[in-house]
C-alpha cells in the first residue's frame, strides 16, 4: 500500500501535540485529520475507514477507552494506539485489554512512534490480503468454475437452510432438474470446447429465467438445478414449461455453427411430495428428470410419489401381470414409431441420393456391403443394425451442400471442397436427437476419416476411427469407383477392387478391406456354384 493512501486520525485534545504529529507524520505522506474531543473522533470515525487512530486517553468529554471501544465496533481492522498522559497502569492495561496495537507514554518518542506505525500498517495489510483471500477462497469453493454457478456443495448448504425454513414456517418449495439431450453427441460433433461455450450460455439463460431469489445451480456435467423458495408445485409447473420452451427456442449461435437443444426437465415440490428429508428431495426430483428421459426426453415430468405399500397394493391387484402387458404394448409401439421415423428419414435420405447419384441402388448396395462386413466380423445384432441405418444415412448432410458444387465437373476450387467436406457434420447434426440413432451418429460423423489419419472430419487415424465408420469406408469408396461420377465414368469392378487394395493402409483399414475382399471371394463362387447347378 502506498503511504499516500493510509488514512490516520490524531485525537488528542492538545492543539500543539496534534499539530505537532501532523507535521511529523506528513513527513511520511499519510493522509492526517485530527480531532481536539471524543465527539468530534466519532463522527469522523462513521465516515470513513482509518488505517490508524492515535488517541490520548484523556479527552475533554470522556476517555480515550471508550472511542477505542467504538472504533473496534466500527471496522475492527482499525489499528489503535494510545497515548498516557500519565504514569497510569491501570488505564495501560484497559487500553490493551481492549485491543489497542500499542502504548505511547507522553512525552512520545517520535522515532519509535513513527516506527510502530510501520510496523501496525504491516500487520495491517497482512490481515487485509488474508481477510480478501478467504472470502475469495470461500467464494470459488462454493461456485462452479466454468459457467460461475453455484455448485454441489453450495446447493447442499442452501438446501438444508432452505429445507429448515419451509418446515418452520409451512411454506412451499420447489426444484427443477434439468439436463440436456444428447449432449454428449454435442462434444461428438463439435468438440468439447464447442460444449462448453453452450454450457456457459445455457447457464445465461437459466439465470436469465430465473427470479433473484430462487437458487440456479450447475448439479452435474450438463445438468443443472434450479431451487424455487416459496413456490409450490404449479408455480414450479409454470416456470418448467416456460424455461424449457425458451430453450428449445433458442439458436445457439456461435463459431458459425447454428444449433437447437432439446431438454429435460424434472419437478419435486414440499409439502405436495411428501418428501421430508433433503436428501428424499434430492432423489425424488432426480426420479422425476429420469421419468422424462424415459418418455423420450424433450419434456417435463413431475414426482410420483409412490411408496412401497402402493407398490405392493399393485402387484396383489394382479398388478404384475399388467406391468408385464404394458411393457409389450409401450415396446410395439415404441418399435412402430421407430419404424415410422425411420421410413421418413429413410425416405429423406433417398432425395439425397437422387441429388448425388444417378444410379437408384447405391444405397442398397452400401447396406449390403456394411452388413456383410459387420456379419463376418460378428458384430452384434445391434451393431449390424447400426451399419444398416448408417450404409442408408451416410450421406444425408449433403442436402446441406448446394446442387453445383455437388455436380461440379470441374475441378473443386478450395471454397467447393471445403463445402463438401462439411456433410459429415451436417448429417450428424440432423440425427443427434433422434434417441435410437445415437450410435449412428459418430459412424456418419467419421466415415470420411482416412486409416493414415488424413481425412477429415476430425483427422482420426488408425483404429481411433469407430469401426462402423471404417466400414462404411470400404464399402463407400468402392460403390464410388464402381458409378458413374460427374468428373469420371464408373471403373470396372475389377480396376475399382485394384484400386481398393492399394489404399490399404492408407485410406481404408486393411482388415475391414480383407474381410470384404473374402466376402466378395465368396460371393462369387457361391454365384458360380448357383450358375452349375442350374
Ligand atoms: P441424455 O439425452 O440421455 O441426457 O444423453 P446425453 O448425451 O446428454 O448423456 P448424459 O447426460 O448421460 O451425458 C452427459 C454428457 O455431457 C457426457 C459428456 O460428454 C458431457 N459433458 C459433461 N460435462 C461436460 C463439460 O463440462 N463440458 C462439455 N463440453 N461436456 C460435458
Ligand atoms: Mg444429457
Ligand atoms: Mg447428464
Amino acid at each position: 500500500m502506498n503511504n499516500k493512501d493510509i488514512q490516520i486520525l490524531i485525537t488528542d485534545d492538545e492543539v500543539r501535540t496534534r499539530q505537532n504529529l501532523r507535521d511529523i507524520l506528513s513527513e511520511d505522506h499519510y493522509k492526517i485529520t485530527c480531532a481536539g474531543t471524543l465527539a468530534a473522533a466519532k463522527e469522523m470515525l462513521a465516515k470513513k475507514f482509518y488505517n490508524i487512530l492515535l488517541v490520548d486517553l484523556k479527552l475533554p468529554d470522556g476517555s480515550g477507552l471508550e472511542l477505542l471501544k467504538e472504533t473496534k465496533k466500527i471496522n475492527e481492522e482499525t489499528l489503535i494506539i494510545v497515548f498516557t498522559g500519565y504514569a497510569s497502569v491501570e488505564s495501560t492495561i484497559s487500553a490493551i485489554n481492549e485491543g489497542a496495537f500499542a502504548y505511547f507514554q507522553k512525552p512520545l518518542n517520535i522515532d519509535e512512534l513513527r516506527l510502530t506505525i510501520k510496523k501496525a500498517l504491516k500487520m495491517q495489510e497482512l490481515s487485509l490480503e488474508n481477510k480478501d483471500l478467504l472470502s475469495r477462497l470461500k467464494e470459488l469453493s462454493l461456485k462452479d468454475p466454468l459457467t460461475g454457478l453455484h455448485n454441489y456443495r453450495y446447493l447442499r448448504e442452501r438446501l438444508s437452510s432452505e429445507f429448515k425454513r419451509a418446515k418452520r414456517y409451512i411454506l412451499p418449495l420447489s426444484a427443477l432438474m434439468l439436463d440436456i439431450d444428447y449432449f454428449k453427441s454435442i462434444n461428438d460433433i463439435y468438440g468439447h470446447q464447442y460444449g462448453d461455450l453452450i454450457l456457459k450460455e445455457i447457464s445465461q439463460i437459466l439465470t436469465t429465467a430465473a427470479r433473484g431469489i430462487d437458487v440456479v445451480v450447475r448439479y452435474g456435467g450438463e445438468e443443472f438445478l434450479i431451487l424455487l423458495p416459496d413456490t409450490n408445485k404449479e408455480g414450479a409447473i409454470m416456470f418448467g414449461s416456460r424455461l424449457l420452451n425458451t430453450l428449445t427456442e433458442h439458436i445457439f449461435d456461435s463459431k458459425a455453427n447454428k444449433i437447437k437443444l432439446k431438454a429435460s426437465i424434472g419437478i419435486c415440490s414440499f409439502p405436495e411430495d411428501s418428501v421430508n428429508t433433503e436428501s428424499g428431495f434430492l432423489d425424488a426430483v432426480d426420479q422425476a428428470l429420469r421419468d422424462a428421459k424415459e418418455l423420450g426426453g424433450n419434456k417435463l415430468s413431475l414426482f410420483k410419489n409412490l411408496n412401497k405399500k402402493d407398490i405392493t397394493a399393485m402387484l396383489k391387484q394382479g398388478g404384475e401381470e399388467n406391468i408385464h402387458k404394458l411393457k409389450q404394448k409401450l415396446f410395439k409401439l415404441e418399435h412402430r414409431v421407430r419404424q415410422t421415423l425411420l421410413e421418413s428419414i429413410y425416405a429423406f435420405a433417398k432425395t439425397i441420393e437422387a441429388k448425388d447419384y444417378y444410379t437408384g441402388e447405391h444405397a442398397e448396395n452400401m447396406v449390403s456391403i456394411a452388413v456383410g462386413i459387420g456379419k463376418a466380423l460378428k458384430l452384434s445384432e445391434s451393431g449390424i443394425a447400426n451399419l444398416e441405418h448408417a450404409a442408408i444415412l451416410h450421406d444425408l448432410g449433403k442436402i446441406g451442400i448446394p446442387d453445383n458444387i455437388l455436380h461440379k465437373k470441374s475441378k473443386l476450387t478450395k471454397g467447393e471442397y471445403d463445402t463438401i467436406r462439411k456433410h459429415p457434420q451436417i448429417g450428424a447434426e440432423i440425427i443427434r436427437t433422434v434417441h435410437f440413432l445415437n450410435e449412428v451418429v459418430p459412424i456418419v460423423l467419421y466415415h470420411h476419416e482416412r486409416y493414415d489419419g488424413l481425412g477429415y472430419s476430425a483427422g482420426l487415424k488408425g483404429k481411433e476411427i469407430p469401426l462402423g465408420a471404417r466400414i462404411i469406408a470400404v464399402a463407400d469408396v468402392y460403390q464410388a469407383l464402381i458409378s458413374d461420377r460427374p468428373y469420371r465414368k464408373a471403373y470396372s469392378k475389377k480396376d475399382a477392387l485394384e484400386i481398393i487394395k492399394e489404399s490399404m493402409g492408407t485410406h481404408l483399414d486393411p482388415d475391414v478391406v480383407k474381410v470384404f475382399l473374402a466376402n466378395l471371394e465368396s460371393e462369387k463362387s457361391g454365384a458360380k456354384k448357383y450358375v452349375k447347378k442350374s
